[in-house]
């Protein structure tokens, strides 16, 4: 930080098949603690009501929207990221400014809330293992433990029973050799950690490619996973609260550019046995990992119709963002809700919606001409307070409802077409 220097302190600052109650009260739930030695004396089963003050590490866009829930619900927000003036800051209460490894101010920073959760997964296990000595972390510290390293996280999805690509671990060029054997090519090698948005990631089509890949590309832990010839890419965004109920916004479709997600569209079309068996699964997956809080289950749908996981992620997702809009309850809420455990909320969808990112690479000719997309009274503009527009970067995102979801789509790439004509 700025050390304690720097802090900022702002203002002083189904659809009724969605939410089900397993008739268990709060005060009767299960206690999961994520230390095994934490020095502070809450129970967990105690709901962290309004007024409180909940933390979030992390300052990203996530964090904002996240934070902008939480402050609407009377709770206070503090937030701690080696950044300043981060799009979570400024809504915030509080902006702390220091290193993850500095373990002394994340502890400070913890004892200054009831409750951590975070807003990005590849925050380093001995931060959250420092939070938890102090104050509840969720969801707590083995999800972000498993989902925080792709190998990890396939075999925890495979050794479950979950669907996922054949797979091998690479740790060595022998084992590139012979996960090219057994797998064979076109397949995918991704960096075992720190990759998202297609960060990190070879498309291998021979098994000079793949040699090349783990020579110059730095030997590091990788996953070869077979390629999966896919008709279309979904998601089911979930939650699970301290009592074990269970929410989910139903499929979101996908589709990507360059490996970052462009549009997300609500409801899928996809036929009700596929939307049920996602379901099933984001459910189990939710359950074995035991997560409080809220979690993104990617998938492939292929040509044959079989469900396949791509990855997880602990936290609210870009494809959930549709949810401020066009739900009762957003996924923002909703990890709020989860969090300081409180009942989960109804997650019915009021109108279809779709959602488009906005990417730095707009700003290519000036500013985009935002009235344009602001005439469109369908479509609702969200930005995320980044001050520089650097390509592929996410900037923010418009929301369009409509009657139909083919609709909605429509407007929000019409809307999107708008800003730069
Ligand atoms: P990821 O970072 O794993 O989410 O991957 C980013 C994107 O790369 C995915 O959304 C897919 O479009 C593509 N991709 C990742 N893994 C595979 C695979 N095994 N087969 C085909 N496409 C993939």
């Amino acid at each position: 930080m700025k050390k304690d220097a720097g802090t900022r302190r702002h203002g002083d600052a189904e659809k009724e098949r969605d939410v089900d109650d397993p008739n268990s009260s709060l005060s009767a739930s299960p206690h999961h603690r994520v230390s095994a030695s934490p020095s502070f004396s809450v129970p967990e089963s105690v709901p962290i009501l309004p007024g409180s003050t909940v933390g979030v590490l992390g300052s990203g866009q996530l964090g904002r929207m996240f934070a902008i829930a939480a402050r609407q619900m009377g709770y206070r927000v503090h937030t701690f990221s080696p950044d300043s003036d981060t799009p979570t800051g400024q809504v915030a209460d509080l902006e702390v400014e220091a290193s993850y490894d500095d373990l002394d101010a994340v502890r400070k920073f913890a004892r200054g809330v009831s409750v951590v959760t975070f807003e990005f997964e590849n925050v380093p296990a001995a931060t959250a293992a420092a939070a938890a000595e102090c104050t509840l972390v969720r969801p707590g510290g083995t999800v972000l433990h498993t989902t925080q390293h792709r190998l990890r996280e396939k075999t925890f999805l495979s050794d479950n029973g979950f669907p996922v690509t054949p797979f091998r671990a690479i740790r060595s060029i022998e084992d590139v050799r012979s996960a090219v054997k057994d797998l064979g090519c076109p397949a995918v090698l991704k960096t075992a950690s720190f990759g998202y948005d297609g960060k990190g990631q070879n498309t291998i089509r021979c098994l000079a490619e793949a040699e090349a890949v783990w020579k110059t590309g730095g030997e590091f832990e990788r996953v070869y996973e077979a390629f999966v010839d896919f008709e279309r890419e979904v998601s089911v965004v979930a939650a699970r609260g301290i009592d074990r109920s269970f929410a989910h916004w139903g499929v979101i479709d996908n589709t990507h550019r360059n490996h970052i997600l462009d549009v997300s569209v609500s409801p899928a079309d996809v036929p009700p046995d596929v939307e049920i068996e996602a379901i099933n699964i984001t459910r189990g997956i939710l359950e074995s990992l035991d997560v409080i809080g809220v979690l993104c289950v990617e998938f492939f749908l292929t040509r044959s119709g079989q469900l396949l996981v791509n990855e997880l992620a602990p936290r609210p997702h870009n494809s959930g963002h549709l949810t401020i809009d066009s739900h009762v309850t957003s996924q923002f809420e909703q990890q709020l809700r989860a969090i300081c455990g409180l009942p989960l909320g109804s997650t019915e969808q009021l109108r279809p919606a779709a959602m488009a990112n906005l990417l730095g690479d707009l700003w290519g000719k000036g500013d985009p001409n935002w009235a344009a997309a602001c005439a469109m009274p369908e479509v609702r503009l969200h930005l995320y307070g980044k001050a520089e527009p650097r390509a592929g970067r996410k900037m923010g995102h418009l929301t369009a409802l409509a009657q139909t979801p083919a609709d909605a789509a429509w407007i929000v790439r019409a809307a999107r077409d708008a800003l730069v004509r």
